[in-house]
């Protein structure tokens, strides 16, 4: 089900601009404001289940930090269990990690080795608040395969057009994006 005109609208209109954040040149898209509105967080989140509930997930998977916020209210919504994937060294068991690069040396995100259960195969939402160069995202999704589960799409609430973000993840799994910025 696509979101209306007015519930759009309501969403996009909580999300605060803050220009030069963290560094000159950069617009950040700051979702507090998003999850401070109970009217436009309700409808982001019933939009999220409505699409969803018939994928059949079996876990929502969310990206460290604002990721975990949607995706553990999704899963929660959906019926289905969450999944942390974080930046390294923050998971207190046996975990599985990925490398990406930065603009200046690499990152790493990792995941509880069983954290999809014990059979192979399960079918994983991943989820973040936005989707700018999708290195993160690319390897959030790798990851998720490597533990032999299934990513069946990527969920942005905001996905920055004008980069080569999301063409790029397209190529590992499908991608959806609530709110365009072009
Ligand atoms: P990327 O790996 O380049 O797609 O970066 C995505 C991650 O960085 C997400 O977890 C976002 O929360 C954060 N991020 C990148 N650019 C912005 C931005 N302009 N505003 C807010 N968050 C951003």
């Amino acid at each position: 089900m696509s979101l209306s005109v007015d519930q759009k609208a309501l969403i996009e209109g909580a999300i605060r601009d803050i220009p030069d954040f963290p560094k000159p040149g950069i617009i950040f898209k700051d979702i507090t404001t998003l999850l401070n509105h109970a009217e436009a967080f309700g409808a982001l989140m019933a939009h999220l289940k409505t699409r969803y509930e018939g994928y059949g997930l079996d876990y929502v998977a969310g990206i460290d930090a604002r990721g975990f916020i949607f995706g553990a209210a999704l899963a929660q919504m959906l019926g289905v269990g969450f999944v942390p994937i974080r930046k390294k060294g923050k998971l207190p068991y046996t975990t599985v990690s990925e490398k990406y690069s930065l603009e200046y040396g690499f990152d790493e995100v990792e995941v509880h080795i069983d954290a999809f259960g014990p059979e192979k195969g399960a079918k994983v939402l991943l989820i973040d608040d936005l989707i700018a160069t999708g290195g993160t995202a690319k390897a959030a999704a790798s990851l998720i395969e490597k533990l032999g589960a299934h990513c069946v799409e990527a969920c942005f609430i905001i996905g920055l057009e004008f980069l080569p973000g999301i063409d790029s993840l397209t190529s590992l799994t499908p991608v959806y994006t609530v709110i365009g910025v072009d």
